[in-house]
Order: structure tokens, then C-alpha cells, then sequence
């Protein structure tokens, strides 16, 4: 059986310029490498009218239950000016222990990390009760509509079980072992349009001013208590982040008032939920103030939590062990696929150290990859024990 070294196939996935939309061949590549270790692959590209197409990858070792998968996206944002970079983004390089170039971080080294894991774990365990698979995307940094999510509703089609689903991305805020994620925050964006009427500032009785209105629409939904937060989840939070009323005036009481929020809330709340709290708000202080309202709203994703179970602490455990960090099972941060995934599968996140995603000189420690290869290649001994 051919051992993988992941800081190898970590380099030779990052030379792959595949930023979102672009596969560049990264996963035919990836295919290739599964193949020769003996999975089975499906190569499964989408589109729809919405977006762009998109190839994603599934494969499988194995006919038998439990199926362990592991997700991630090889898709990576784009370097930005390459001036301001040490090395070519797409020609990794290592620097005093770290291994520099885009998607290092986010998240092709922890593919590559778990890919490894897996061609040692197969070394020592030629035949192991279960199957070992992959579910991985082309689309999670860009539009997200061909990607994980049209892979889950095929698997769902198909018929085909997960029992376990390991989400390798970036976790850990600072040092590898502080953090597991185990659901998000949903998250729901509005923008508010205040109509008043204009006029003289010196005939304030011949107007109605909308930005004092949309002052008090701001102040009460933004003392609005949504809730106390839960024991997984941290309290539900609003934040106004555009004011704008467009008036090159000064004399002239201005017609119309913009505002936009967003709301980042836990699973006390849906999206439809929260909207609805939100509009009989805006309409009572419409109507009191003889004003017109109108509301978008987009939702990113509604909040989701995967209740943590027997495997969640095994690989806690691991973790632990490896790391000498005890990981804290957190709801924070963006969004994730994990949101799609959970539908067919419980499942966690667990990957790299955070730091350096998405910026300039995105960086992986060289021992951070080595110790990540170890504890997937733990967790899947312990998984198959
Ligand atoms: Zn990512």
C-alpha cells in the first residue's frame, strides 16, 4: 500500500490555481491519488441556472457500514496582488517551518492531512468493518449553490448512509487543539427604507423626517433581548452596520432614510421567526409617525447545532491526547457546510489553526500539518476499533 506524505500532496494540491469557479484540474487530481489507495470515485459536477457549474468529488473505500466521511472544499479566494505575497501563491514553498501559498490554511494541507491519515491508517488495516469517504467541493468560498449542498440531496437520492462527517476546516483560533465546531449561528441580513416626506427645514410641519424615524426603529430592535444565549450558543446579537440618508442639503429636511443590520442568532430562533418580531416593529412606528417602510431581508443560513455524541468526544479525546489541549465544542464564526451536511449526517469541524485564512502569505505550521495527519489518522483507528 502507497503511503501518502501529506506535506507532499499539500504542495501538489496548492499548485492547482483553483479559485472558486476555476477547478483547474484539482479535482481530477485528487481523484487520481483516491483511486490509486483504492476508492471508488464519482466525479459529480452541477449547474443551475442560479450560478456557475461546479465539479465535486465523492468517493468511497468500502461497502460496509458505518460510513466515516470526511468534507472539505478545494476551492481557494483569490490571492489578491501577488506583489504583496513572499512566495507565488500557487508555488507553495516552506519558510521556517511553515508551508506559505493559498488554500495552505483554507483548506487544502487538511485534505491532504486526512488523505495521509487515511493511507497509513489502510497500511496497518488492510481490511477494517466500515467504509472511509470523501465528499469533497469545488464550491464553498463562492456561491455555495453547486456545491455540498446539491452533493447531500444526490447521496440523499441515492440512498447513501454517513454515519459520522468530519468537516476539516480551519477550528482553532490560535493553536491546533483549542477548537471543534459542532453548529453555527444563523445569520439574516435587512435593509430598512424609511419614506417621510420632504421639505424646508424651516417648515418642519410641512414634512415628516425619516431619519427620526429610522433613529427609533434602530434603537428599539437594538434593545430588543432575543434571548440569553444557550449552553451551546452564544446570546442572539444585532448589529446596525449602514446609516444612510442621501441629502446634499442642508436646508432641506431629506425624503427618504436607509438603514442596513445584521442579526447573528442561535437555534432559539428561525430566520422566519425573527422577521416577523422585526416587521411588527417597523409597522408600529410607521404607522405612529405616518411614515412607509420597506424591508429586505437575505438569509445566509439559519442557526444549526449537531448534538455532540460518542464519536464527538472520541475525537475530543484524541485531540486532547495528541495536542495536550482539551477542545472546546463551539458555535462560533461564519457560516459552514457543515449546514447541509448535518441534514444527512451528524458530524463536527476540526482542522487547521485559523489564523492566516484568506489572507496574504497564508501559512500552515509544518508541525500543526504533522499533528493533524496524526489525529485523523487516530481518529480513524479508534473509529473502526
Ligand atoms: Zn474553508
Amino acid at each position: 500500500m502507497q503511503k501518502i506524505n501529506e506535506l507532499q500532496l499539500a504542495k501538489e494540491l496548492i499548485k492547482f490555481p483553483s479559485v472558486t469557479k476555476i477547478d483547474a484540474g484539482v479535482i481530477k487530481f485528487l481523484e487520481k491519488k483516491l483511486k490509486k489507495i483504492g476508492f471508488k470515485t464519482k466525479i459529480l459536477e452541477f449547474r443551475d441556472k442560479n450560478s456557475y457549474p461546479v465539479k465535486n468529488l465523492y468517493a468511497r473505500l468500502g461497502t460496509t457500514s458505518p460510513n466515516f466521511c470526511y468534507a472539505g472544499h478545494l476551492d481557494v479566494v483569490p490571492p489578491g496582488n501577488l506583489n504583496d505575497w513572499t512566495v507565488n501563491p500557487f508555488k507553495p514553498a516552506v519558510k521556517k517551518g511553515y508551508l506559505i501559498g493559498r488554500g495552505a490554511n483554507d483548506m487544502k494541507s487538511s485534505i491532504a492531512a486526512f488523505v495521509s491519515a487515511v493511507s497509513f491508517f489502510l497500511s496497518t488495516n488492510k481490511k477494517f468493518n466500515g467504509s472511509i469517504s470523501l465528499l469533497i467541493t469545488g464550491d464553498e468560498e463562492g456561491d455555495a449553490i453547486n456545491g455540498t449542498k446539491k452533493v447531500v440531496e444526490y447521496l440523499k437520492k441515492k440512498k447513501e448512509r454517513i454515519n459520522f462527517c468530519l468537516v476539516g476546516e480551519p477550528t482553532n483560533p490560535n493553536k491546533l487543539g483549542e477548537m471543534i465546531k459542532i453548529g453555527r449561528r444563523g445569520s439574516l441580513t435587512g435593509n430598512l427604507k424609511i419614506f417621510g416626506s420632504q421639505g424646508h427645514v424651516a417648515y418642519p410641519q410641512r414634512a415628516n423626517n425619516p431619519s427620526t424615524i429610522i433613529v427609533k426603529v434602530l434603537k428599539e430592535i437594538k434593545e430588543i433581548k432575543f434571548d440569553k444565549g444557550t449552553k451551546n450558543f452564544q446570546p442572539t446579537n444585532l448589529e446596525v452596520t449602514k446609516i444612510n440618508i442621501n441629502n446634499t442639503a442642508d436646508n432641506v429636511i431629506p425624503g427618504i432614510a436607509e438603514a442596513t443590520f445584521n442579526i447573528r442568532f442561535n437555534d432559539k430562533h428561525s430566520s422566519n421567526s425573527i422577521k416577523k418580531k422585526l416587521n411588527r416593529i417597523f409597522s408600529k412606528i410607521s404607522k405612529k409617525n405616518k411614515s412607509k417602510f420597506k424591508i429586505d431581508y437575505k438569509v445566509s443560513g439559519e442557526a444549526f447545532l449537531t448534538k455532540p455524541n460518542e464519536t464527538t468526544f472520541m475525537i475530543q479525546n484524541i485531540i486532547k491526547k495528541i495536542t495536550k489541549i482539551k477542545p472546546k465544542l463551539s458555535t462560533t464564526g461564519g457560516t459552514s457546510d457543515l449546514r447541509f451536511i448535518k441534514k444527512i449526517s451528524p458530524g463536527l469541524e476540526f482542522g487547521l489553526v485559523g489564523k492566516t485564512m484568506h489572507k496574504v502569505d497564508e501559512a500552515v505550521s509544518l508541525k500543526d500539518l504533522k499533528n493533524l495527519t496524526k489525529i485523523y489518522q487516530n481518529i480513524l483507528q479508534n473509529y473502526f476499533k
